[in-house]
């Protein structure tokens, strides 16, 4: 049914369809409780926790939906995450689409010995899993369809903001029109370049690494098994992650130099690059679609809120890729942001207040900043030939395979289960 027809539908006044109502609604709607800027992963994932809060939601994302669910990007999801879907109730969704982590298996290059994380060592079903970007943002807007407080505005870009007393005066362009709304709060989940988070003044810490990443997705001619592979070299580390159909996710790391090198070769020579990197125990491997390079970089904010302002996701921090920890900081910290406005409104708090968001901050802000510090210094000391550091990562993994707590909370920190859990990753939705 096209907007014109539902138009003309709606305009009978003895017509009841809901659907239709909604659309009307949104339409004309112009005054929100939360407005979230950056319909990517963790934004649609806000959007979609606030479902029972009894918050009035506007989502704006400016790329088409067709371009946007087609980034070629596949993801480590964790535990934790895991759980804040099941809780948001998408993960039944995505589960077609998304392959278990039976067994992790991290190595350093020149060292015969393999550290092998199981399930047993956690006492969990499985370490994680692994999806394809499209899996999961396809969920998170099927599930926006049915939440009846959320407006979903796409393509529709935020091109200027401006203070009000109660609140934040938003211009959405929107089919080449502007649109004029208004909310309590302004969430930026505007990915890392967050142009509000610049409006705002916020300040950032950090540093571009002298890596980036070359991304490719590969079929090879045995089985993966469901084993992820992080193999740690000089140049940085190399991740294989297990996708479904026996497809794979590389993540490889390497100097700037290094990488354009990479990326200069031909098709069968980067696969012949790869299987000595792989090992020859998965047989013949193919390329599946085009490589692509991500710069890297650690980044932290210096402030989460300002009154009327949230940062989520990556407008607020970013990471390394090792470990595929960043969009699982951002679920988290929507899944957080989320209960923290629900509880506030519900108590009848200001939920742009300062003394609100604040709670957020705090929460969020040290946590994510351990997961940073964490994966920096495992790059750090793996990407590394001088021989003190050899020797303290070659202990480290010997720790690792010995003693079996050291196991855990190695998997605790990867799995997202350590930490505060938000209550939508415990089952309790309100
Ligand atoms: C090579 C590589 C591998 C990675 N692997 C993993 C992994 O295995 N596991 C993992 O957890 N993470 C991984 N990450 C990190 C992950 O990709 C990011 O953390 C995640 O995508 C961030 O999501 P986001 O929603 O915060 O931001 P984004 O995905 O950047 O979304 C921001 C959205 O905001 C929209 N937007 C911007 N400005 C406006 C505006 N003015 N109006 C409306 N919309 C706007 C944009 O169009 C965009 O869709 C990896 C990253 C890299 C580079």
């Amino acid at each position: 049914m096209t907007l014109e027809q539902l138009d003309t539908i709606a305009s009978s006044s003895t017509f009841q369809n809901p659907a239709v109502q909604r659309w009307n609604e949104a339409n004309q709607r112009t005054d929100y409780d939360v407005a979230i800027v950056g319909g990517g992963l963790v934004g649609a994932t806000l959007a979609c926790a606030l479902k029972e809060s009894g918050l009035q939601v506007v989502l704006l994302e400016a790329k088409p939906q067709s371009e946007a669910v087609a980034r070629g990007q596949a993801y480590h999801i964790n535990l934790l995450s895991s759980h804040i879907f099941e809780g948001i109730g998408i993960w039944e969704t995505m589960c077609p689409g998304v392959n278990p982590i039976d067994q992790i298996h991290l190595s350093d290059a020149g060292d015969a010995a393999t550290v092998q994380f199981v399930p047993k060592d956690l006492g969990t079903d499985v370490l994680g899993y692994v999806a394809e970007h499209r899996v999961l943002l396809e969920a998170l807007r099927q599930r926006l369809c049915e939440c009846s407080n959320v407006t979903y505005l796409c393509p529709a870009a935020l091109v200027k903001t401006s203070a009000l007393k109660t609140g934040v005066a938003l211009d959405v362009l929107q089919e080449g029109d502007v649109k004029h709304l208004q909310a309590r709060l302004l969430v930026a989940a505007d990915g890392a370049r967050s142009p509000l988070r610049h409006q705002a003044g916020i300040r950032t810490r950090g540093w571009q690494y002298w890596q980036t990443c070359v991304v490719a997705f590969i079929k090879s001619e045995k089985p993966h098994n469901n084993i992820a592979y992080e193999r740690f070299q000089p140049a940085g580390p190399f991740a294989i992650l297990p996708l479904p159909n026996n497809l794979c996710r590389i993540v490889w790391t390497a100097p700037k130099a290094e990488v354009e090198a990479i990326m200069a070769l031909d098709d069968t020579a980067f696969l012949s690059a790869l299987t000595q990197r792989y090992g020859e125990q998965m047989g013949t491997l193919e390329l599946m679609g085009d490589r692509a390079v991500f710069p890297t970089q650690l980044m932290q904010s210096n402030r989460y809120v300002l009154p009327r302002l949230a940062l989520i996701g990556d407008a607020a921090h970013c990471c390394h890729p090792v470990g595929g920890q960043g969009v699982n900081l951002g679920i988290r910290d929507a899944a957080a942001l989320a209960q923290i406005l629900q509880a506030a409104h519900q108590q009848g708090d200001d939920i742009g207040s300062l003394r609100v968001l604040k709670r957020y901050d705090r929460w969020r802000r040290l946590e994510n900043v351990i997961v940073l510090g964490f994966t920096d210094t495992l790059n750090r000391v793996f990407s590394n030939s001088l021989l003190p550091l050899v020797i303290l990562r070659r202990l480290g993994l010997w720790t690792l395979r010995t003693l079996p707590p050291a196991r855990w909370m190695a998997l605790k920190l990867m799995t997202g289960l350590s930490g505060r859990a938000p209550r939508l990753a415990q089952g309790i939705k309100k």
